[in-house]
């Protein structure tokens, strides 16, 4: 029979209950043997909600309480040299995680380390911790994870399927330690593998069947090199475990890195979600004994299923493996999606439609029990499920609230001179010149200035309808008053009125927006404790109508000199959001494009010479494979540009992004034909600079001068050095003074300090010429 499972639940909790729980633990109100109890409180409520809904493979061990890859360095004593003296185990861990600050006692000296580094988990806005590995490491297993986790909830008479993270996937995304020698993380397979037999061993004794090994390395480009190692491992594990072994990969598609697992493991997770193209390749390599499990149900987003057609597929899967051989599970873990809509009382109130057209994990499992149960027992087993989930699907393809007929007839008709600027940058730069007037190396900020206490008190109160519309504006108005006569007494040369009226820079335009909603406990995990609540995207996009000109109107009334519009980029706005999974991201992506196309008009006809358009999620937009990258970097800039065309010459187009790494997309970046980029530089090593060795960057371009996400004041000297170092890349004519990034996690005084220094920088710098 085909059997329902799932990859990994949401382990925050429906109201983020392990967040309160370890930052509780963090500022030491909570004991560790409460932490303890409360989580396996949490694990329990889970398990048995996951088993209500119908799931056979539960899975355990994915409950971690700051990142699975973390728990597997951890429990496999990957422990770089400056954490080991932290004795208690636990401490340890969230030192590693999240680094640990302790004066001295008179019994112990003073802890003073920072966190391991986190890179973003595949292309989700996921981070986790990256593993560090010694030329010579030794690995020890100690107190594993998954058989915590496992006997618990057996203890409670509940069988799971443990979840670990595999051994190839487990060096791959580790990193060898800075000081240390260059190697090949992959070259210590042999000395890790002993532990995983072990591991796998201590499972099956505690009474496990299968076991979910995660490989999402899988969906990489890989070397031969690498897929002999899983040749290696897998023959290895096989060999020693009597557990049924089943590997997953998710996020993408596997082409023919699954070759070497061809008959020697019990089964292949795979995400036909992304991939469903791939079935049809992959059926044959699927060996006799072997298990194909369906990843059928999308975990990374918030929509429902469309059951018919995941039905389809997994039946071309029963027809040629048989139902015994078949599993159907979501796409990847669905701690990448919200826990329940049960929470969603505004949406289902205000927009039942769209509310029956969201599914959350808790819905999502039902999904894929309904799917295995049509599999198994006919359709008309779960006939009310797959009527009521085709009227949902049908009123969400028709509904005028997902498809506004002006906005799609706009995208269709765009014309070709929409999409790039009317005159080349040369032409742009010299009506540029006449009409701004700047002096050599023009200083400017990114946008925000410290959201101050005040601030967010005063924009709570009026969310709460403590602060009237009138007063709430005032207050603004007071702040933006502020912001631009500090700048204008600092001796800043563009100046922007400082972003007090936005919590946020994509929620804030979403708002704005048609298209957009906003849940009231969508959480998802960022990294560690930290969760984000995206907006959901799900109609077509068009303004409300003008969203930022009486601010920036106002600010420029304030001051003779220009000031700048500040908008969040298509891309941006699209990426840390919700998005639709109805229409392609590209066609999405052009509609926010045209409606920012119209904000950035109406900014020019009200009088504003500058508009900076942010574009920070550009680079971590990049498809996994380096195959997909020309056509995404095609329509991402596309969009960029199509949003900043509509004007004349002599208004400047400003953009900003706060990725140093860009030299892998340096092309896409020109090829933005911003007239000024903003860009973040001072944590680069210089590496930022380092692509103007080899390449061009022609148009109008400011550096970093200063990190923005510490409170230290960088001194003039320290600046001039960088602005020494710029000047032998940069022309003269080209280079601007800016920090980092926006000001707005900063306070006031250290703000005015490093202002200060930096324009001092700048003046220096004219003098000389
Ligand atoms: N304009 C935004 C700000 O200054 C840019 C933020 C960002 O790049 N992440 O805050
Ligand atoms: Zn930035």
């Amino acid at each position: 029979m085909v059997v329902a499972t799932n990859l990994g639940f949401p382990y925050v909790g429906a109201k983020r209950e392990l967040k309160k729980l370890v930052e509780s633990y963090w500022s030491a109100k909570t004991t560790e043997a409460e932490l303890r109890q409360g989580v396996q409180e949490i694990q329990a409520k889970h398990w048995k909600l996951q088993q209500a809904q119908g799931l056979e493979h539960i899975p355990s061990g994915d409950y971690t309480l700051w990142d699975r890859v973390l728990d597997t360095a951890h429990q496999f004593g990957a422990i770089p040299a400056r954490y080991q003296n932290i004795s208690n185990p636990l401490d340890q861990y969230f030192a590693m995680g999240r680094g640990l600050q302790k004066p001295a006692t008179e019994t112990t000296p003073k802890v003073d380390v920072p966190a391991m580094e986190m890179k973003k988990w595949f292309d989700t806005n996921y981070h986790f911790t990256v593993p560090e590995f010694e030329i010579d490491q030794a690995f020890t297993l100690q107190n594993p994870r998954a058989v915590e986790q496992f006997k618990t909830a057996k203890a409670l008479g509940i069988q799971t399927r443990p979840v670990i993270v595999g051994p190839v996937s487990f060096l791959k995304l580790g990193k060898p330690v800075k000081s240390g020698e260059q190697f090949d993380t992959l070259s210590l397979l042999p000395k890790v593998l002993p532990l995983y037999v072990e591991l796998l061993k201590q499972l099956a004794e505690a009474g496990a069947e299968w076991v979910q090994i995660d490989e999402p390395v899988l969906i990489f480009d890989l070397d031969a090199e690498t897929k002999l190692a899983f040749e290696r491992a897998y023959k290895t594990l096989k060999a020693a475990s009597s557990l049924k072994l089943l590997v997953a990969a998710y996020f993408g598609r596997v082409e023919n890195n699954i070759y070497p697992l061809k008959d020697l493991v019990d089964g292949l997770h795979l995400d036909f979600v992304r991939a469903p193209q791939e079935l049809e390749q992959v059926l044959p390599l699927i060996g006799e004994n072997q298990v194909l499990s369906l990843g059928l149900v999308d975990g990374r987003n918030i929509w429902i299923n469309n059951l018919e057609q995941s039905i389809q597929l997994a039946e071309k899967a029963v027809a040629a493996l048989g139902k015994d051989r078949i599993f159907v599970g979501p796409s990847c873990s669905l701690a990448h999606s919200p826990f329940s809509t049960e929470f969603e009382t505004k949406i289902e109130k205000a927009n039942p439609e769209l509310f029956s057209w969201l599914s959350f994990s808790v819905q999502k499992c039902k999904e894929i029990v309904t799917i295995a149960k049509a599999l198994n027992e006919g359709r008309d087993a779960v006939k009310a499920e797959l009527a009521a989930n085709a009227a949902a699907v049908e009123s969400r393809r028709t509904s005028p609230q997902t498809t506004n007929k002006e906005v799609r007839e706009r995208v269709a008709q765009i014309p070709a001179s929409a999409w790039k600027r009317a005159s080349p940058f040369p032409v742009r730069r010299e009506a540029q010149v006449k009409k701004l007037n700047l002096p050599l190396y023009p200083t400017t900020t990114i946008g925000s200035f410290p959201q101050t206490k005040e601030i967010r008190i005063a924009r709570q109160k009026h969310n709460k309808g403590e602060l009237s519309d009138a007063d709430y504006d005032a207050f603004i108005k007071a702040q933006m008053k502020e912001v631009v006569d500090f700048q204008e007494k600092v001796g800043l040369d563009v100046l922007v009125h400082g972003e007090p009226e936005r919590n946020d820079m994509v929620e804030h335009f979403g708002h704005l927006l048609y298209g957009y909603d906003f849940t009231q406990n969508g959480w998802v995990v960022s990294y560690g404790s930290r969760c984000v609540k995206p907006p959901v995207i799900f109609g077509d996009v068009s303004r409300r109508g003008p969203m930022t000109i009486d601010e920036i109107k106002y600010a420029q009334s304030l001051t003779s000199k220009p000031m700048k519009g500040m908008l969040t980029g298509p891309v941006t706005m699209m990426k840390w959001a919700f998005v639709r999974d109805d229409i392609p991201a590209k066609d999405l992506c052009a509609q926010v494009g045209l409606a920012l196309r119209d904000e950035v008009d109406d900014l020019e006809a009200a009088g504003i010479p500058c508009i900076q358009v942010d574009e920070p999620a550009i680079r971590e937009g990049l498809p996994i494979r380096r195959a997909d990258w020309d056509a995404y970097l095609e329509w991402s800039v596309a969009c960029f540009r199509l949003s900043t065309s509509g004007i004349s010459d002599e208004t400047q187009i400003h953009t900003h992004m706060c990725y140093s790494d860009f030299n892998d997309i340096f092309d896409a970046i020109v090829a933005l034909d911003a007239d000024v980029i903003t860009i973040e530089n001072s944590k680069s090593d210089e590496k930022l600079l380092k692509i103007f060795e080899t390449k061009q960057y022609t148009n109008e371009i400011g550096p970093g001068l200063y990190d923005i996400h510490s409170p230290r004041v960088p001194s003039v000297e320290e600046m001039k050095k960088r602005f020494a170092d710029m000047l032998k890349y940069i022309p003269d004519h080209l280079l601007w003074a800016n920090p980092d990034c926006g000001l707005k996690t900063r306070q006031w005084p250290e703000t005015e300090a490093a202002l200060v220094n930096l324009v001092e920088v700048a003046k220096y710098f004219r003098s000389l010429k």
